[in-house]
């Protein structure tokens, strides 16, 4: 088959796989018809995930139609259309019964901080990602879900990641009727969680970025107000002027660890690698949010400990969130949202590339160019 093959930092490239097989009884194999770009899937292109393997093809977003399935797969069948949330789930574990299937424990047994996930790395599990013909979908009668006839590939493409990242980013808000809401990130999951705080009952809802397509974006898509980090390179005071001098009832990250914005975190982050990344954006939604309100945060980290002003969130009284999203908890209620047109899945795709064009596409979302907002592959053509 054709995949997505990692060839080193700020490296891809589509190469000849061997095709996967059934490994596991509970194993489907997926013939995908389109598999999203994550802004986690730059973490990896830009060699920031330890144990990124050459070789190995990225992509978490997928649909797809059920070309072969295990003995034991019960209720998956050839031909099904199947929507793939990103953590692999077991459904039988601990976690897996308390609905935490992002923290599942025997997708990826020798870690005790991840569970496993396609296409990220081997400290995630090694499982080979959706960015190619067919990928291998263990558990496939656990995580995955059928997508509902009346409803089409584009609708829930989204919802196997970063709708679900985006709302359960303002749902750890704790949010209460009328309250205000900053958003750092415009990407996806930043736009997703400015648009499911208004759904949560938010007053105001205020999105941050540098990029000018975006805050665009999050105007239109999310009617969020904007901060532009071009005009306002410290964003604290901006917000606290915003919101009477407190600051904002709550603050989500929705950037991660390659945030930009402090020449300090940018050297020792991401130039020197002495610290893991960048934590700006998360050090200005504490130094930001009011006291006693809440940070959630769904950017992503690596597990060692990173320049985070833990002592100002301490003496603020803060609250703070954070996960690896529980994608299936939310799958049924979100369906719901979209087929409502509460949500809207769809309307964040902004660019369509053939999967053999896969290192143009990562370049444009990488450098956010062309307005790119989402990237998605498709294999088909
Ligand atoms: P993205 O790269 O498309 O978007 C990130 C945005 O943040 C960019 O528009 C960038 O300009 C902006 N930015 C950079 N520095 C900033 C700063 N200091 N303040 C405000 N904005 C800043 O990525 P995305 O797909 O939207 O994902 C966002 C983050 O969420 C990533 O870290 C990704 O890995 C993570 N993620 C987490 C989960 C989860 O389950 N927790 C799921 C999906 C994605
Ligand atoms: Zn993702
Ligand atoms: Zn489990």
């Amino acid at each position: 088959m054709r995949a997505l093959s990692y060839r080193g930092p700020s490296h891809v490239a589509v190469e000849d796989k061997p095709d996967p097989r059934i490994e596991h009884p509970q194993d489907a194999i997926l013939k995908v018809t389109c598999a999203a770009i994550c802004g986690s899937d730059l973490h990896l292109l830009h060699g920031l995930v330890p144990d990124t393997r050459i070789g190995s093809t990225f992509g978490h977003e997928i649909v797809g139609i059920v070309e072969e399935v295990g003995e034991h797969a019960a209720g998956v069948e050839r031909g099904d259309r199947l929507m793939v949330p990103f953590n692999i789930s077991c459904g039988g574990c601990y976690y897996c019964q308390r609905g935490l299937t992002a923290c599942c424990e025997n997708t990826n047994p020798s870690s005790d901080v991840a569970c496993g996930v396609f296409g990220y790395s081997h400290t995630t599990g090694g499982y080979d990602g959706g960015q190619a013909e067919y990928v291998r979908v263990p558990f496939a009668d656990v995580g995955p879900m059928i997508i509902p006839e009346d409803l089409d590939e584009d609708d829930v493409l989204l919802l196997t990641d970063v709708l679900p990242t985006g709302y359960q980013a303002a749902e750890m808000t704790g949010l209460r009727e009328g309250q205000t809401v900053a958003v750092f990130g415009c990407g996806p999951v930043g736009l997703a969680a400015a648009r499911s705080a208004w759904l949560l009952g938010a007053g105001r809802v205020i999105a941050i970025d540098r990029v000018g397509a975006r805050l665009r974006f999050a105007e239109r898509w999310a009617a969020a107000e904007t901060v532009d980090l071009r005009a306002e390179p410290d964003p604290v005071p901006v917000l606290k002027e915003l919101t009477g001098g407190r600051g904002p009832d709550a603050c989500i990250d929705a950037v991660g660890l390659e945030a930009s914005g402090s020449a300090l975190q940018t050297l020792l982050g991401r130039k020197l690698k002495l610290a893991p990344g960048s934590a700006v954006a998360l050090s200005w939604a504490i130094h930001a949010v009011r006291k006693g309100g809440t940070v959630s945060i769904v950017g992503v980290y690596g597990p060692p400990a990173n320049l985070v002003p833990i002592g100002v969130a301490m003496n603020k009284g803060l609250t703070l969130r954070m996960a690896q999203v529980n994608v299936k908890r939310y799958l049924p209620k979100l369906l719901e949202h979209v087929r409502q047109g509460r949500l809207d899945a769809r309307g964040l795709v902004t660019h369509r590339f053939p999967l053999e064009h896969a290192p143009r596409a990562y370049e444009t979302f990488d450098r956010k160019e062309d307005g790119c907002v989402k990237a998605v592959l498709l294999p088909r053509g």
